[in-house]
This record gives structure tokens, sequence and C-alpha cells, in this order.
């Protein structure tokens, strides 16, 4: 997605606002102050402008709050929000790992379009209230409410990644059990949404429906290519399920000495060469692992006086899966606790560890090889 700036935190959520949101503002702020040029011609230019900014201000926290809504209910049933990003085509939020449940989807999903729908329906009510009032804030209202309520009515149309095509996933998945069938079934229905857009929005322009309607085409573009990354990585997870932990385990497991310094560069070559996790210990015994954010966190000035030893891990606390589970549920763990390496046990012995890193090469050679 590029560049985001972070602008804050809302009930511990980080919220960013990537750089290509900047055009939507620019480009809401010229088309309210535009139409204010026609529906109040003898407002001065800086009062059109001025109250397009700040209309367009507003439709940012419209959305913001239909992002919150979703990211609030997701923290309550259990699963981890990295963040809040809103972008050119509205906000995303990012959610550590998908629902397990199809229950728990259906609520993630629903409540956004349906807190964007009460928001302009009050909205409306408020605009009805002041509209002999005050003619600017009666022009804001009316925008901002029409804003809402079509940000609901839109994001609820069946196809994923919107919110209308998670609640067909969570309903198709309800009704089959499997999780895969409906994810297959609500991101092809994604990309013929999309396709249909884009369609709809170039023949729109080619009829003479101004050109704006192009903008119905990029949103359908985007739409489709969203739902195939979806597609493709739940078929990746879904590959993975018949591999077990075994065969991604890291094959030599090297033993770095309990007395090396943590600044030493074998130990950030062990490192590099691990995907960011190496084994303390000697004398065919392993005491702990090192890993790169454990590293992270001592300070440059005790690197030198800190041991290997010291600055480990302990075995016995270090998160761990069974050989033979299967490499999606390693991912899942992984995801849940926000770890990047697991260790792998045999009937309770050590046999290896199994890094994200590893995972993903062997994603990509999955890729490769699958037709
Ligand atoms: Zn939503």
């Amino acid at each position: 997605m590029g560049a985001s700036i972070r602008v804050g935190k809302i009930f511990g959520i980080p919220i960013q606002i990537n750089y290509s949101w900047i055009f939507i503002f620019l480009l809401f702020t010229y088309v309210l102050a535009d139409s204010f040029s026609h529906s109040d011609p003898d407002w001065p230019a800086a009062q059109r402008w001025g109250v397009g900014a700040l209309t367009a201000v507003l439709f940012f926290l419209s959305v913001l709050a239909h992002e919150l809504t979703h990211s609030v209910v997701a923290i309550r049933k259990g699963i981890p929000v990295r963040g809040i990003t809103l972008f050119i085509f509205g906000g995303v939020s990012q959610l550590a790992h998908e629902a397990r449940r199809p229950f728990t989807e259906f609520l993630i999903a629903v409540v956004g379009p349906l807190a964007s729908v009460i928001l302009g329906a009050v909205l409306f009510g408020v605009w009805y209230l002041v509209d002999d009032v005050n003619a600017t804030l009666s022009a804001v209202l009316f925008f901002l409410a029409t804003i809402n309520i079509s940000l609901g009515v839109f994001n609820m149309l069946p196809g994923f990644p919107l919110d209308g095509g998670r609640v067909m996933r969570a309903a198709v998945w309800g009704l089959t059990g499997s999780y895969w069938r409906a994810t297959q079934v609500a991101t092809r229905s994604g990309q013929v949404i999309g396709g249909l857009m884009v369609i709809g929005g170039v023949l729109l322009v080619v009829f003479g429906a101004g050109f704006q309607s192009i903008w119905l085409a990029f949103i359908g573009a985007f739409l489709f290519s969203a739902a195939t990354a979806s597609y493709r990585q739940e078929r990746d997870r879904e590959r993975l399920k018949s591999y077990s932990v075994a065969d991604a385990v890291a094959p030599d497991l090297r033993v770095l000495p309990r007395d090396t310094p943590l600044d030493s560069t074998i130990v950030s070559e062990e490192l590099a060469r691990g995907g960011g996790l190496v084994a303390v210990g000697g004398e065919g015994r392993i005491d702990g692992v090192l890993t790169r954010r454990a590293l992270e966190r001592v300070s440059n000035r005790d690197l030198p006086v800190t041991s290997s030893s010291q600055g480990m891990i302990p075995l016995d606390s270090f998160p761990s899966v069974n050989h033979d589970a299967s490499i999606a549920d390693a991912l899942e763990q992984m995801e849940d606790d926000g770890l990047d390496q697991l260790a792998v046990r045999q009937h309770g012995v050590l046999v290896g560890f199994i890094s994200h890193d590893a995972i993903i090469r062997l994603v990509r050679a999955l890729r490769k090889t699958a037709t």
C-alpha cells in the first residue's frame, strides 16, 4: 500500500493515513467546493473551500468510525488488531488473523456497515431539524448523511473482501462447515462484482455519464485484485494443511556456546542463517534460544558484556509445536502469539525450530510447483 503516516491511537489501536488518502481529501474538497458554487452561489470562495475541507475531514472521521467498530469487535472476540489504515479507497482494519468461527466473522463484518447506516440516519435526523436554521450546516450534514449511508450500503455488496463478502463467507462457512469452500465462493463473487464495476464504469464514461464514473472502474479494479489476492492467500493456507511441521524444520541445528558475547559477529551470522533464531547450550544440551527480537531489547552498551546464556529465552518458556502438527496450525499459533519462530518437539523432546520465514519459503515453492 506504500507509505503511511501515523496520526494517533484510539482504544490502543494505531491509526495511520496512507499518502494515497491525501488525493481523496483534495478530490472531496474540490468536488464539495464546486457543488457549493452551484447550490450557494453567494458564498465567498474562502467559505466554499473551507466548508469543503472541513466536510472532507468529517468524511475521514466517518470512515474511521466504520473501521473502529470492526476493530473493537475483533479485539473483544480475541483477535489482536495491528492498526487501522485509511487509504484512497476507504479504510482497512489490520487484524492479526482471520476469525476462527463463522459467527465471529459475521459479527466483525456486519458491525461496520451497520454503524455507517446508523450514523447516516442520525445525521439525516439532525439535518432535518436544522435545515431551516443554517444553510452551511445543512449542506454539510446532508452530504455526510448521504456518504455514510452509501458507505454502509456499498460495503454490504456480497463480494469478498468487502464486508458483505465476509458476511457471505461466514454464511457459507456456517452452512457447509468448510472455511476454504466459503472463501472460494466469496472471493469469486468479489471478482465478479469488481469486474462488473470496471465494465459499468467504463460504459458510463463511454456513454457520456461524465468522467467521474471512471472512479467506479477504479474501485472495481481494486476489489477484483483484492479478491484475487485473498483467494490466493487462503489457497496457500489450504495447501499448508497437507504438510506437517517436520517438513519445514531447519535441518541442521547449530548451537552457540553459552559464553558467546551478544555483540560477536557469530551471533548475528547465526541469527541471519536461522531465520532470526539460534539455540544456546553446550555438551549436547540446549538451554534456550536467542532471538533477534530478544536481542533488539538489549541496549548497545550492554551487548558486549552480556553472554548468550544471559540474553537467551529458556527453552522451557519458549512456545513449541508438535512435529506432526500441520504447518497451517503452526502458522496460526505464530499469528496468535505474534511470534516469528516455534520450537518443534517430538514426544516432548526438542527436534528443532520452525520459522515464519521457512513457511513463507515453502509457500513460494508450492506456488511454483502447483498448477
Ligand atoms: Zn467495513
